[in-house]
């Protein structure tokens, strides 16, 4: 096989807790994790030569080896021997440092793709094992879906499906430092917390409204006082029919889940006066 068009979805989370700040510096985190409709696509061509390169649509993004999408060909051809030039092209769709695991995403796809395109016949299992070195998400874009993942986002326990609605992402006009949020949390602090069992439940159980109610990230505490923004967009969501709203990841990205299709569109459109977004998708969980 000469070409392989695949597609990298974003993840957003349904639940995020931080549990403890570990000895090597990482934190213990307990999460649900939700794939969306929302996909990067990640091209890979057999070119002549031994290069690998990475195009992108997106100027802010790197065409180099820090690429995860090169870094994740690399890693794979180097472990079998594979001498090819490679071309991976990356149509961006997932906002970028958005806390929706698009650069994760791509690591995983490029995992997937290169497996599959030199026939590697390693499992999901072996992929994901050697994606967690590229970064703490890869495992669970490997898996996809719904999940619970815990560790450091590496402990991953597959769920059912929640149960059909529509998601609104927005992605405001800001870039969060991961590294910011993550420093300045302080874990034994945390007031409130979310309550992933009832979550799971509710998912199990496929009722979107107990499900709604449950939804929490304790970064908004990190977050959401330094870009007003994000509290001004779930605003918009909450007033305007979202059966509840919260931020992605380390944020920025906003999503909001809506049962009324209507009810979801016009909130698009007032988003969308309001100029408040730079990224939105009106989308669903897959
Ligand atoms: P997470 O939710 O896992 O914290 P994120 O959505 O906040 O991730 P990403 O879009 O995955 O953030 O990107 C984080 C950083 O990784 C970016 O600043 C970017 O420079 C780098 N990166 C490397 N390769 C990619 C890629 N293919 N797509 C996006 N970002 C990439």
């Amino acid at each position: 096989m000469d070409k392989l068009e695949l597609k990298a979805y974003g993840k957003i989370n349904l639940g995020l807790d931080v549990i403890r700040k570990r000895p090597d510096g990482y934190h213990d985190l307990d999460m649900v994790m939700q794939m969306v409709d929302v996909y990067d696509d990640v091209t890979l061509t057999r070119l002549e030569g031994t290069e690998i390169v990475v195009r992108t649509d997106t100027a802010v993004l790197s065409n180099g080896k820090d690429n995860l999408a090169y870094m994740a060909a690399k890693m794979l051809m180097d472990e079998f021997g594979i001498v090819q030039g490679l071309e991976i092209t990356i149509r961006k769709r997932i906002p970028i440092a958005g806390g929706m695991a698009g650069g994760s995403s791509d690591c995983a796809a490029t995992l997937t793709g290169v497996n599959q395109m030199f026939n590697l016949e390693l499992s999901k299992e072996e992929l994901m094992e050697r994606g967690v070195r590229l970064g703490a998400d890869v495992p669970y874009c490997i898996l996809g879906g719904t999940a619970i993942a815990r560790g450091i986002g590496e402990i991953l326990t597959p769920l059912p499906t929640p149960p059909k609605c529509h998601v609104i992402i927005a992605k405001p006009p800001v870039s969060v430092s991961t590294a910011f949020v993550y420093g300045n949390i302080k874990p034994d602090e945390i007031e409130k917390r979310p309550d992933i069992e009832a979550m799971v439940s509710a998912i199990k159980a496929q009722d979107l409204y107990k499900l709604a109610k449950s939804l929490y990230n304790v970064m908004e505490d990190i977050t959401v006082p330094q870009y007003p923004v994000i509290q001004e967009i779930k605003t918009i969501m909450l007033e305007n029919g979202a059966l509840n709203s919260i931020m992605s990841g380390s944020g920025p990205t906003v999503f909001g889940l809506y049962d009324d299709i209507e009810k979801a569109e016009q909130t698009v459109k007032l988003l969308k006066a309001k100029g408040l977004t730079e990224q939105l998708y009106l989308t669903k969980f897959i």
